[in-house]
């Protein structure tokens, strides 16, 4: 796709498409984002979090599945009062493609009312997801609402859309691990890497 939105540009590490970081998997065409990159950006991430909202008590939404490794890491490195809770929105499915169709599966237990909140997403891509998602906090009355994702791909997002924080862009490829499916697996990676795109079927 696209994107509508060219001039979109974040203050996060650049991944370049095959890197020369080794294949770990036989699944992947390689290794996106090792470990020990991960540990390193997410640290920082959560040092501006500290930063920016000492004194907000922020209320952190992690979108199940995919952003939960993503949360427990980041929400370690921040150092300032918080809650966090867990939002389950399907966009989807099974397929590697998304449907621009965002239903809510759990929805969240506490209110959002006048609460700083920080929407913690796994990867932005069309960025449909995210945009109704911070709609919808804006309407149940979160005093902010700001967003927090680990992956951007480059040049695909259909919608304008505000973001805070990004740890890294990556190129348009569809990527496993540290949180990330396909069809459920792969999530329990440490690292993140491209999938074999004959593993998904069109
Ligand atoms: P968007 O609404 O931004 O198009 O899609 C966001 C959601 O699509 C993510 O939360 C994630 O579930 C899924 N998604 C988009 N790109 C990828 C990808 O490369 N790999 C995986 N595993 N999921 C993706």
């Amino acid at each position: 796709m696209t994107s509508d939105y060219p001039e979109f540009v974040h203050p996060s590490p650049a991944v370049a498409a095959f890197e020369e970081q080794p294949v770990s998997h036989d699944d992947l065409v390689c290794t996106l984002i090792s470990e020990d990159q991960l540990h390193r950006r997410v640290a920082q991430m959560g040092a501006d979090i500290t930063r920016d909202y000492a004194d907000k008590d922020p209320l952190l939404i992690c979108i199940l599945k995919g952003a939960v490794y993503f949360m427990t890491d980041l929400t370690r490195m921040i150092d300032c009062s918080l809650t966090m809770d867990f939002m389950a929105v399907s966009s989807y499915g099974d397929a590697h493609k998304t449907s621009g169709v965002v239903r809510i599966i759990k929805d969240l237990n506490e209110p959002v009312t006048d609460r700083h909140v920080i929407i913690l997403e796994d990867i932005l891509d069309t960025g449909l997801t995210l945009k109704y998602l911070a709609r919808n906090f804006h309407g149940r009355g979160a005093a902010s609402v700001a967003i927090a994702t680990l992956l951007l791909k480059e040049g695909t997002q259909a919608v304008p859309l505000d973001i805070q924080y990004v740890g890294f862009t990556i190129p348009d490829a569809f990527v496993v691990g540290y949180g990330l499916d396909y069809a459920q697996h792969y999530r329990n990676l440490p690292y993140i890497g491209v999938l074999k795109p004959e593993l998904y079927a069109d």
